[in-house]
């Protein structure tokens, strides 16, 4: 149901709606004053959906009960007596667990310093007797021993995830790789080993968590408070057209650049280029669709033709060579021509479409010009150009994609294209220098300005009417009273003569603040606070990993004494390996609720939780489960027990960061449920040793913890009259079917949002987007992020596929598809990708191309990228794992891409290939990429290959040995070791080229790529061969080539 449709009126400024009352609503539905329920929150979402009425038990926000400790802790010191001065004698004896907490100062501007106010803020400690459900667990935290720990054989490295590589056990060595694989041998023994005595030794009752804390950035804008008066940078006198259609006629035809159409044998003369409306063709396709259309999500793919590549792996099917042309491939027509016409047409892999021209044409054309925000429905540039954004009205694209920008009037041609609805939004996306954060608006006592009916707030879609007494709201046609403070004059158009002196009137991203209304008990709330949990098990002991984390908190915060130069001496003699999990989580989270904040708790863990606890876990990886029904139980928690504490968390506002330092298999699918239910992140280092991987843990740690966040929050989104928001992706908890609870939100996490239609839209009012974000700033403030977007609405096909966005397309298709393998067989998951491919194309293929024959595979300009990042979506970890891809691999994988934005879903499904001696060692801009496949490589060269989370060095055989001699100061290429991780420091051009280009590729990332260097015909080399995702892959993965040709022979199908 939508609320915008069937929300009555209410009296203004959040009044309690009499048709909800009553309805308790655990989040932030509830009106002020509206009932007695425990309603946590003021004003935020107005009327509470039916559908809302009972929330789950255990989820609501019951408010922490003032000062009193929760019941959990009494037995502790942890009510107000906890905060006292930081004692060293509560460390003593090790077992006793500490979490200590720093609050920040009650006010603090933005923009303030990190670290440094805190510095000189009384440490605040907690000495936290552990509640009594998890005193014993986080007692057992540094586990139980496991004695005589077989000595640990030197392990190779993690890369971007998962253990070393079973190839390094076929070659003996492989120093630094990593990248996949199974446990070396001799590691730390095997779980079934140490379940086998569980309870050999009791749990020691050393301290496992070690907490301390400091302050989190400031977040929000630089902007102060209260901006009401002055002009808007980048705002022109002119102000944003508002609802200008963007394209009202065809292009015409010749428009499509070359490549975007494959015609068959290249004898015959091209037939006509497509033609994108055919009069008179439009409306009959239901006929010839008709029985072959499938339905829309179903599972399970009606086409034959369709199981060879949707299958699993199993051992590579022998593919067909390349093919020389999609004719080629047997179908009824076919069968009739000659054999040497089949065959003769090899296909020439420059005559598809490249990623890379895409790429580059797009920046040519795009990237010099600011992309100017106040035209409704326009395509912004694609993510991998560069380009600066000017606000005027309409949210920026680092806020906000789109899969279209023009979308369908009705559901039935929503339906007919089969293109999903939907925006991939990240609230705080940091911006560049040049573009200013949004502003601060502050409407007074009142609070910000809304609709009564649907909640919906000020922007510049809103509509002054009478004067400007009133205003018509653009999402769900309410009039509104202007109240007397905000009234204004209307101009000779009727806009507001202050229009470009509010940024609600005039731009599409801006904040308010809140008013106590919007805060849980109506009450401000307190900054929040950082606390870290360190596992001091044997492992992390072992591995050097606590006492660098001591050492690097030491600097991060160096007002904690002694305490964190105990700590490595406290465990160095433990033998503890069992550790729990759970009740680490559920102390730190006590401890917000009796300091009553939200904040961010850091977890530093490295093995299953076996111990006995809540909480506890199996080892039940099961690689036999790979292509049977079952497989979706890899990804799926073995317990609930994780669920039931996020949700406790988010009614905290505890987000959980997870660090894991596993040797072994540690159940990422069930660790990582707090995380992500809490809009945490997770960090994997495999086999991590400080030697190899500190570089890489610390510069993730440092970056993780000066990320911008947002605290306990709610994102709603909401939508003009005919569409509305159906499902979300991301890490987040959703307590209803509207708000998205978010614990904690930085500025790398991105909600994707699918809208269906459940109305008629029409061209003149396009459709209009609102995200309401809701959070508490670093500092302590309350406040209101709010994005909108206008998009057009179109009722010919061909106006949606020449707006659409295939980086956002792959964005939402890889995340459904990543969900999808909760429920069902990956079969099933990527049969159905597939399909709706085909639907897609072959819509287009039938209503907006010229009609021609059916060897020619047409693809839409825009979408003409689909099939290869579609195929790189089939054939990632997830969803077509290799031999060497570990369940956990697959798990924090498929954790990671959820919250991804759409720049790093198009790398990380198609990296980027880097030649970095093909041009002038003078020029120092990037070198254009090369497309992802061997034959693109030349022996004679060296290339960078990054995805967003590995960062790959590879050598030709053939490179000049002076070359070799820049960068690894070696005078041969035989004398450059495999696996390398850091390039020597020479003072040579090459060298620093090479240097700066690498460092330039870490800053655009979130996390920190590790380097390995890769040698042509080296055994790493079957490692670095699976990022060139145009080839075929080891685990059955087609090749481009192949992968096209398959889905013109899907399309074919769905047209004949
Ligand atoms: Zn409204």
């Amino acid at each position: 149901m939508n609320v915008n449709q069937s929300a009555p009126p209410v009296p203004p400024f959040g009044q309690p709606q009499p048709v909800y009352l009553g309805h308790h609503q655990s989040s932030y539905g509830g009106q002020l004053g509206s009932t007695t329920a425990p309603t946590s929150y003021g004003a935020y979402n107005g009327p509470v959906p039916s559908y809302q009425q009972t929330p789950p038990p255990g989820v609501s926000r019951a408010p922490p009960s003032a000062g009193a400790p929760p019941a959990s802790t009494a037995q502790g010191p942890c009510g107000q007596t906890a905060y006292g001065q930081f004692g060293q004698g509560d460390v003593q004896n090790g077992p006793s667990s500490t979490v200590q907490m720093q609050r920040l100062p009650g006010y603090q501007p933005f923009g303030s310093a990190i670290l440094a106010p805190v510095v000189s803020q009384p440490a605040v400690l907690q000495p936290y007797g552990p509640p009594p459900t998890s005193a014993q667990v986080t007692a057992q935290l540094a586990g139980m021993q496991i004695s005589g720990a077989v000595a640990p054989a030197s392990p190779p490295s993690g890369l971007g995830y998962g253990p070393p590589t079973s190839l390094a056990s076929a070659s003996g060595s492989f120093p630094n790789s990593g990248l996949y694989g199974s446990y070396p041998q001799g590691q730390a023994p095997p779980l079934g080993q140490a379940q086998g005595h569980p309870g050999a030794q009791p749990p020691q009752r050393s301290v496992p968590l070690q907490a301390s804390s400091f302050t989190p950035p400031a977040s929000g804008g630089p902007r102060m408070p209260s901006m009401t008066g002055p002009l808007l940078p980048g705002q022109s006198f002119g102000g944003p057209p508002v609802s200008q259609p963007n394209h009202v006629s065809s292009p015409a035809p010749q428009a499509l650049p070359p490549g975007t159409q494959m015609t068959g044998p290249p004898g015959p003369p091209p037939p006509p280029m497509h033609s994108s409306q055919q009069p008179g063709y439009q409306l009959q396709q239901n006929g010839s669709f008709g029985p072959t259309r499938g339905p829309q999500s179903n599972y399970g793919s009606p086409y034959p033709g369709a199981a060879a590549f949707g299958s699993q792996p199993g051992p590579p099917q022998p593919l067909p060579p390349k093919r020389l042309d999609p004719d080629a491939i047997p179908s009824p027509q076919l069968n009739e021509l000659p054999p040497q016409q089949k065959t003769r047409h090899r296909i020439d892999p420059d005559a598809i479409p490249s990623p890379i021209q895409v790429i580059e044409d797009d920046r040519n054309n795009r990237g010099s010009e600011p992309f100017v925000t106040g035209v409704r429905g326009q395509v912004p540039p694609l993510v991998t150009t560069n380009f600066l954004v000017k606000d005027q009205g309409n949210a920026s694209p680092r806020y906000i994609r789109c899969t279209s920008y023009n979308i369908p009037c009705t559901s039935d041609m929503a339906k007919q294209a089969q293109v999903p609805l939907a925006a991939v939004i990240k609230p705080l996306a940091r911006l560049p220098p040049e573009e200013a954060s949004p502003y601060v608006v502050d409407h007074g006592e009142s609070g910000p300005l809304r609709c009564n009916r649907c909640k919906a707030y000020m922007c510049p879609f809103m509509q002054f009417v009478e004067g400007g007494r009133r205003f018509q709201c653009c999402f769900c046609s309410c009039i509104n009273d202007v109240p007397p403070q905000y009234f204004q004059h209307l101009d000779h158009t009727g806009k507001r003569v202050d229009a470009y002196d509010r940024p609600e009137l005039s731009l599409g991203s801006y904040e308010f603040l809140a008013t106590v209304d919007y805060c849980k008990n109506n009450k401000f709330p307190s900054p929040p606070a950082f606390i870290f949990m360190i596992d001091v098990s044997y492992n992390a002991i072992r591995s050097g990993l606590v006492r660098l984390l001591c050492e690097e908190l030491k600097s991060l915060l160096d007002f904690l004494p002694s305490l964190l130069d105990q700590i490595p001496e406290m465990f160095a003699d433990t033998r503890e390996t069992e550790t729990v999990f759970a009740p680490v989580i559920q102390a730190g989270m006590e401890a917000l609720k009796a300091a009553e904040c939200a904040g961010k708790l850091f977890l530093f863990h490295t093995s299953l939780p076996i111990a006995e606890a809540p909480g506890k876990l199996k080892n039940r990886d099961d690689r036999k489960l790979i292509n049977t029904d079952k497989e979706k139980t890899l990804f799926q928690p073995q317990t609930g027990a994780y669920q039931t504490l996020a949700k406790e968390c988010v009614a905290q506002g505890c987000c959980v960061d997870l660090f894991l330092f596993p040797n072994q298999y540690v159940d990422v699918a069930t660790l990582s449920v707090v995380p992500q239910l809490t809009g945490g992140s997770v960090y994997k280092y495999a086999c991590f040793q400080v030697e190899n991987d500190q570089e890489r843990f610390l510069s993730d740690l440092r970056r993780d913890v000066q990320k911008v966040v947002g605290f306990d929050a709610v994102m709603r989104v909401r939508t003009s009259t005919g569409i509305r928001a159906v499902d979300f992706f991301g890490a987040f908890y959703m307590n209803n079917t509207t708000d998205v609870e978010l614990a904690g939100l930085d500025g790398d996490k991105t909600v994707t949002v699918e809208f269906k239609h459940d109305d008629r839209l029409n061209e003149e009012n396009g459709a209009l987007l609102q995200c309401a974000l809701l959070y508490t700033s670093c500092a302590g403030q309350r406040r209101l992020r709010i994005h909108n977007l206008a998009l057009n609405c179109c009722t010919q096909l061909a106006d949606l596929y020449r707006n659409c966005e295939t980086d956002t397309l792959i964005n939402y298709m890889a995340k459904f598809a990543y969900r999808g393998v909760l429920n069902s067989p990956v079969k099933t998951v990527r049969d159905t990708l597939i399909t709706q491919c085909a639907q897609i194309l072959a819509c287009y293929r039938k209503n907006c191309a010229s009609p021609s024959s059916a060897g020619q595979l047409i693809l839409p300009e825009c979408m003409k990228l689909l099939p290869v990042y579609l195929n790189c979506v089939l054939k990632s970890d997830v969803l077509q794992p290799g031999a060497e891809v570990t369940t956990d691999d697959r798990a924090y994988v498929r954790q990671l891409v959820t919250s991804m934005d759409v720049a790093e879903t198009n790398v990380f499904f198609y990296p980027r290939l880097l030649p970095l001696t093909k041009s002038p060692i003078e020029n120092t801009t990037e070198p254009p990429a090369v497309r992802a496949s061997e034959e693109r490589l030349s022996n004679g060269d060296i290339y960078l290959l990054e995805n967003g989370l590995n960062l790959f060095l590879w050598v030709g055989a053939g490179v000049q040995q002076g070359v070799v001699q820049s960068l690894f100061g070696v005078s041969s290429f035989s004398q450059i070791t495999s696996g390398l991780s850091v390039l020597p420091v020479l003072d040579n051009l090459l060298s620093k080229k090479v240097q700066g280009l690498i460092d330039s590729l870490r800053a655009q990332r979130s996390r920190y790529m590790k380097l390995i260097v890769v040698k042509q015909e080296d055994k790493l080399e079957t490692v670095f061969k699976h990022f060139l995702v145009e080839d075929k892959s080891l685990s059955g993965g087609a090749s481009y080539v192949d992968f096209l040709c398959h889905m013109h022979k899907e399309i074919r199908q769905l047209l004949s």
